[in-house]
């Protein structure tokens, strides 16, 4: 069993949610005039509604929240306000996905509070409703248990942060690693499978934050794990 549930999410998956999301924000008849993307996990999306929607004006607002991969490291708040002045027009925020919904509270309070905007909606993939404190406008999915979605655009800075927490609570016992034993304790773990490419970038991102050293003994390579 996997240590973190977690989903692998491909590119197509994330074209088919959003085609869905534009079809229901259509049939509503609600239409926006601006789309602010939260990022960054929204940009991908955000921008793929804009075509949908045929909507051309795009911002985006930065909230900070959750840090390394499925861990929420602060509380939310505000990096990079919306500096627009949005009088008399209808906006819809695009958030990937609602799990605990601060992002998307906070950053529809600034753009009420700051934007003058005449009417604000929330749009998203997946909204977590077990756990989430608002109910987006729109969304595809209602996802009943947690998990966490390994969207394309987060995959090497998850592969990163999920190697890094395997090396650091299985490191105290063992320091020296091959790539495959990294690799299979990875999908034991989390119960994906992100491919070759995305170990290797990884390994080579730890090996040059100094996380971990590249040994080679005669035909044999290892890794030590430094932290
Ligand atoms: P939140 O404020 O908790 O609703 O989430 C803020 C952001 O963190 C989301 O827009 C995602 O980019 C990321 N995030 C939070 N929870 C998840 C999850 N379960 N799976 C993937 N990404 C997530």
């Amino acid at each position: 069993m996997a240590k973190v549930r977690c989903k692998l999410v491909s590119w197509n998956e994330v074209v088919r949610w959003c085609m869905d999301l534009a079809d229901r924000i259509l049939e509503s008849g609600w239409r926006p005039d601006v789309i602010v993307a939260i990022a960054r996990g929204a940009y991908v999306p955000a921008r793929l509604l804009c075509d949908l929607l045929q909507v051309t004006d795009l911002a985006s607002v930065q909230v900070a929240h959750w840090g390394r991969a499925a861990e929420i490291t602060t509380k939310a708040h505000i990096k990079c306000p919306v500096k627009v002045d949005l009088s008399g027009r209808k906006v819809l925020i695009v958030d990937d996905i609602a799990d605990t919904g601060e992002s998307i509270i906070i950053a529809k309070k600034h753009i009420e509070q700051d934007c003058n905007p005449a009417e604000v909606k929330v749009a998203t993939m997946q909204w977590i409703s077990p756990v989430c404190k608002i109910k987006p406008d729109y969304y595809v999915e209602e996802v009943k248990e947690w998990i966490w979605y390994q969207y394309p655009w987060t995959r090497l800075e998850d592969t990163i942060d999920f190697i890094e927490k395997i090396l650091k609570e299985e490191g105290k016992e063992k320091k020296e690693w091959t790539r495959r034993e990294i690799i299979s304790k990875f999908k034991e773990w989390y119960g994906i499978d992100v491919g070759k490419q995305y170990y290797d970038r990884a390994i080579a991102y730890l090996i040059k934050q100094g996380t971990l050293e590249e040994q080679v003994k005669g035909c044999k390579r290892t890794l030590i794990y430094k932290g």
